[in-house]
């Protein structure tokens, strides 16, 4: 199937005074139409810059992404408006992420009114309305603000926000992290249930193994910026080849890797560093194989099976 979404080789880095932070390196993915990409990683590894990057909320460093087989980063300001409108995005604090000083209408109709994708205020009205029943959102709910609602009912308003311009393609960053255990599972639901009906295509970042199993067709693995592993869910979950993700779910209870150092006794060794960081695997440093091929060059990613590709020097 052709992919919706496509990035060869993408890469951010920033600039830091000791150097350039390699935060997405060399990433190429794809995302089939009506599918969903799970990207999971520890903390700082790079999925949200993958993310933004996506949606050239960050500009890239180099490489191409390509949207319905397009190449989109030539696109003009005004040609990234049009675009802008099938690629969402949901964030990970739906505290953070509400102007507080808005109603829950203003909210979602402003991408709306920016667009003018809806000719008068009736329409708005309606639109508004329809989209909160979309979501689950109880109308009487229109003229509260943020800061009056509950977190699982604040995530409803940001995700009928991604939801007004009826896009194609979303970028869930870690949309239940910031939730009560008990409001995600509903907050998950509501978001396949969204796939299914609207035909949309997610990639949704997580830190969270269980979380990225439930949600997933396909999964990559980051690390340190880098992909280190990608595969259909159930392959990856039952033949973990890379010896990072090997480590990730050998952990059990899964560890929460949103947290720095909750992988210590699990992985050993210190995480390399992400500035200017030296060729060769960057899990050389915590990896249990590490040879002496690991560290001469970056892995090359070879497909282990099919559709299972893997980075990893001793991957055949
Ligand atoms: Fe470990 Fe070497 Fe594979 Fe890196 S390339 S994961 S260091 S075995
Ligand atoms: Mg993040």
């Amino acid at each position: 199937m052709d992919p919706l979404i496509q990035t060869k080789s993408l890469k951010k880095y920033f600039k830091t005074p000791r150097g350039p932070l390699h935060a997405v390196d060399g990433v190429s993915i794809q995302i089939p139409r009506g599918k969903t990409l799970g990207v999971v990683g520890e903390s700082g590894c790079g999925k949200s810059t993958l993310g933004r990057t996506l949606l050239r909320l960050i500009e890239p460093t180099s490489g191409e992404i390509l949207y319905n087989g397009e190449p989109i980063l030539n696109y003009s300001r005004t040609q990234m408006q049009e675009m802008r409108k099938k690629m969402q995005i949901i964030f990970q604090d739906p505290y953070g992420s509400l102007n507080p000083r808005m109603t829950v209408n203003e909210i979602i109709a402003e991408p709306m009114k920016v667009c003018r994708t809806v000719p008068g205020r009736q329409e708005l009205n309606d639109r508004v309305l329809s989209l909160m029943e979309t979501v689950g959102l109880a109308q009487r709910f229109v003229n509260t603000y943020p800061h009056e609602l509950d977190g699982g009912r604040r995530q409803r308003i940001g995700i009928a926000r991604a939801l007004s311009l009826d896009p194609e393609f979303i970028v869930c960053d870690e949309p239940v992290s910031a939730l009560d255990v008990s409001i995600q599972a509903q907050i998950l639901n509501l978001i396949m249930d969204l796939q299914s009906s609207m035909g949309l295509t997610y990639m949704f970042i997580t830190h969270n193994l269980s979380v990225v199993k439930h949600i997933s067709d396909e999964i990559v693995v980051m690390y340190l910026g880098q992909c280190v592993e990608r595969a259909p869910v159930d392959e990856l979950f039952e033949h973990p080849a890379h010896p990072y993700t090997q480590a990730l779910l050998k952990a059990i209870p899964v560890p929460n890797l949103s947290q720095r150092g909750q992988l210590k006794g699990i992985i050993k060794g210190e995480v390399s560093n992400p500035i200017n960081p030296k060729p060769g695997c960057r899990f050389a440093s915590r990896c249990p194989y590490a040879a002496a091929v690991c560290t001469e060059c970056d892995p090359a990613e070879k497909e282990a099976a099919p559709n299972h590709f893997v980075a990893c020097a001793l991957v055949k």
